[in-house]
């Protein structure tokens, strides 16, 4: 084929790959379901890499953080909501997968059911309606300890996996479970350490991820976007250690009794 129509023909092709629909295009749509802005931190890497590979990766986040200033002077509420809503596209950026869905449900209290008791039941139909949009063909969420215990955490994780095992429109099977190493927790709080029994056993993780230096360093930018949340000295504390305890490889477990491998998608 002459090269002039050879290269017509390419750019014809990528013109129609870049209209594709979500779930269509590239080697895979990976969806990460979270309860807040810098719950992707744990898995940062993973995020980059499959973004870096041409996956489609997205981050769906429930609640606005109106709650969460562990490390600011901005008034828990509206502003401070913003202030996290931008500080999630940031690390969108910075992972370099598509800007954050943010549902904007309440922060804190996904967990109460006095204080809202259809409030599960409307994250549920949300949820799933954005998954059936995305049609992902790999999950990654919280695990049942919700990481750290954060109820909002287990909330998601919990509607997240209930999703799976009914088969709801457009949740694939393929589900992943992040947690937080103890190491993790010792450099995020140094005074506490990591709750007693928060982290799964090794036999558990069956899926091993490896990525690259860059990814790493995306990751690292991506967790320093959250400045209500971490100081620099946090970040760099936290970013070494989890550095030194992935060695090379992020530890997911799944929710299929399927052995796991090296790859989110298969
Ligand atoms: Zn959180």
């Amino acid at each position: 084929m002459p090269t002039r129509i050879a290269a017509a023909l390419t750019l014809a092709i990528c013109l129609v790959c870049a209209r594709l629909a979500p779930g269509q295009a590239g080697p895979g749509t990976l969806v990460a379901v979270w309860a807040h802005a810098d719950d992707e931190v744990p898995i940062g890497p993973v995020l980059a890499r499959y973004a870096r590979e041409g996956a489609q990766v997205y981050m769906i986040i429930a609640t606005d953080g109106a709650q969460g200033a562990a490390n600011t002077s901005i008034p828990r509420g509206p502003e401070l909501a913003k202030v996290r809503s931008e500080e999630a596209n940031c690390s969108a950026q910075a992972l370099g997968i598509h800007p954050p869905i943010l549902l904007g449900f309440p922060d804190g209290v996904l967990g109460s059911y006095i204080s809202g008791q259809g409030l599960l039941f409307e994250l549920t139909q949300r949820l799933q309606a954005e998954l059936q949009r995305l049609r992902p063909d790999a999950l990654i969420t919280w695990g049942p300890d919700g990481g750290m215990g954060h109820p909002d955490h287990r909330i998601v994780s919990n509607i997240v996996t209930q999703l799976a095992r009914a088969g709801a429109p457009g949740v694939p099977e393929r589900l992943l479970y992040s947690s937080i190493p103890v190491e993790g927790f010792a450099a995020m709080y140094p005074q506490r350490g990591a709750p007693p029994f928060m982290v799964p056993q090794d036999k558990y993780f069956n899926t091993r991820v490896s990525f690259s230096a860059a990814d790493l360093e995306a990751a690292r930018r991506s967790m320093s976007c959250h400045k209500t949340q971490y100081s620099d000295e946090v970040v760099r504390r936290v970013s070494d250690a989890m550095r030194n305890v992935w060695n090379g490889q992020v530890q997911l477990s799944s929710l299929s009794p399927a052995p796991g491998g090296s790859d989110i998608f298969r």
